[in-house]
């Protein structure tokens, strides 16, 4: 998690995996991204980056500004709280989450 995002965005990508909107988390070996599903006012696609640079994306209007968004912060949040990193070991590759 880069140290940028303010605490109130973290917050609201926590409550998000509380409430269950995290739908899915699909790790991407090929492109080394997550594909993450989740459900705000809409559907949003995000790809968490599993490298160091931690370049992710979202479809949201909020991302376009800030380059980070609840969603984004949701989705590593749902990794984490699966004991997973950012980084797409081998095993993750073996089972769905
Ligand atoms: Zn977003």
């Amino acid at each position: 998690m880069k140290w940028s995002i303010p605490e109130k965005v973290i917050e609201r990508g926590r409550q998000y995996v509380k409430e269950g909107r995290v739908l899915s988390v699909t790790p991407d070996a090929v492109n080394n991204v997550w594909h993450g599903e989740v459900l705000g006012s809409e559907l949003y696609l995000v790809d968490l980056d599993a490298t160091a640079k931690e370049e992710d994306y979202c479809q949201c209007m909020y991302w376009e500004e800030h380059h980070y968004c609840k969603h984004t912060v949701a989705v590593e949040l749902y990794l984490r709280q699966k004991g997973k990193g950012r980084r797409i070991k081998s095993d993750d590759l073996v089972k769905a989450l």
